[in-house]
């Protein structure tokens, strides 16, 4: 009997393992929700089967539930973080914390209906629900510090086991696994009463598992010819966030484009920015406002106080710049002591009374050394009637910008 239930354990963790390494290998085809779907439908068939459903090995009592389904989940997921990043685990773990804490709001609030036996004899087990739902809850909870702990102890693992993925996968999975065999079984003796023998049972069943899921990992592995992460020197108190290779991407990305003195995006970023602000907003069909900002007199600033404090009237100017746009404006370090700012989805005229308030903003908050007014002159331009490419925008805003100089300067020219 034992014997018989064994083979049927391991036939079910092979088809689970093919199932979701398959669709997990097919991402790229099928996109990674149908990876992730998967893993959160099989959620409730798992928190269900380890709450009631256990089977007798030759080593004692376990449920498929745990065993097959949870430490295989948790499998999944590292193997999800080797082959992507962080970024894409935390979806799903997040995921199932939502979905969980949905099944517990709607259990809570089912409880109140009037119901009615549409099939006689048959009712719906609300206290049953219940249990499933704070057990999930429970299951998550602990699934998602797992998952932190698991990918964390498979990066540090990378320096004792430098040869060995299968070692990686499998210690990983056995300190995990351990840690949450004794999470879960407080909430299965708390709330249904478990035996101990329960846990002893579970536990050595997860062990098989981490056993059995870290070979066929490594099987696929190398056959799908992706090695294992490389081996990084990072301190174990790094963060979750600090492990996603995307995110850090995204940081280089932004700070890569950026002005050293005033800290606002320069001249290239505006070069690559620009192009794409205004295709998105061509499809939307709204118009997009440029302006080009210079500062009136500024070689006095220098002439009469010398280069370094320019410099810091230039970072206040930015800085009040980037104070005083709204929402989605851009600022730019156009050149010396020029500015660009894009404003997307803005009327002309507003445009135009945006570069008045900036303007007026300047001159009441920027002063040089000697306490006198810093001003600026603003030449704006506009996707509706200066034409749609950036050189088209920059050179009637400059048009305007000098006209604005010629006209005495601390003013905006928009027309
Ligand atoms: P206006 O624009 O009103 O015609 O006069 P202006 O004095 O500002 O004239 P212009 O645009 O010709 O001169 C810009 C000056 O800005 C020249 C340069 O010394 C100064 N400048 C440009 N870049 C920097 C910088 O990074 N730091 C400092 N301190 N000065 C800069
Ligand atoms: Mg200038
Ligand atoms: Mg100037």
């Amino acid at each position: 009997m034992g014997t018989e239930n064994l083979i049927l354990l391991l036939v079910e963790a092979g088809f689970y393992f093919v199932f979701m390494v398959g669709i997990l290998h097919l991402r790229h085809q099928l996109g990674i929700g149908v990876f992730v779907a998967a893993l959160g439908v099989m959620h409730f068939l798992e928190t269900y089967l380890a709450a009631v459903f256990y089977i007798e090995l030759p080593f004692g009592v376990i449920s498929p539930g745990s065993s097959v389904l949870f430490s295989g989940k948790l499998m999944m997921i590292l193997l999800l973080y080797v082959k992507e990043d962080a970024a894409v685990v935390r979806a799903p773990i997040y995921g199932l914390l939502a979905g969980n804490f949905l099944t517990v709001g709607l259990g809570f609030l089912l409880r109140h209906h009037q119901t009615v036996s549409a099939v006689p004899g048959r009712l719906a087990d609300l206290a049953f629900i219940d249990e499933m739902g704070w057990l999930m809850l429970w299951g998550t909870t602990l699934l998602y510090i797992d998952s932190l702990a698991i990918i964390l102890l498979y990066e540090r693992l990378g320096r004792v086991f430098k040869h060995s993925t299968a070692m990686r996968f499998f210690v990983s999975g056995v300190v995990v696994l351990t840690f949450d065999q004794i999470g879960f079984f407080a909430a299965l003796h708390f709330l249904n009463g478990a035996p101990t023998a329960v846990f002893w049972g579970g536990w050595l069943a997860k062990m098989m598992a981490a056993c059995a899921y870290a070979v066929l990992i490594t099987i696929y592995l190398s056959y799908s010819r992706i090695s294992a992460i490389p081996v990084s020197p990072r301190p174990i108190s790094d963060i979750f966030a600090d492990l996603t290779f995307r995110e850090r991407y995204e940081d280089l990305l932004d700070r890569s484009g950026r002005d050293a003195l005033t800290g606002v995006y320069d001249r290239s970023r505006l070069e690559f920015e620009a192009p794409r602000m205004l295709s998105a907003m061509l499809v939307d069909g709204k118009p997009l406002a440029l302006m080009i900002l210079d500062a009136d007199h500024f070689k006095d600033v220098n002439d009469r106080f010398g280069h370094l404090a320019g410099d810091g009237v230039l970072k206040d100017i930015a800085a009040c710049l980037q104070r005083s746009v709204r929402g989605n404006d851009k600022v730019f370090r156009f050149g010396g002591e020029e500015f660009v700012v894009i404003c997307e989805d803005i009327a002309p005229e507003v445009g135009a009374g945006r570069a008045e308030a900036l303007r007026r903003t300047v001159e009441a908050e920027i002063r040089r050394p000697d306490s006198a007014p810093v001003t600026v002159s603003i030449g704006v331009a506009n996707s509706y009637s200066d034409g749609t490419t950036l050189n088209a925008l920059l050179s009637a805003a400059d048009a305007r910008l000098y006209a604005a100089k010629n006209a005495g300067r601390n003013r905006v020219i928009f027309d």
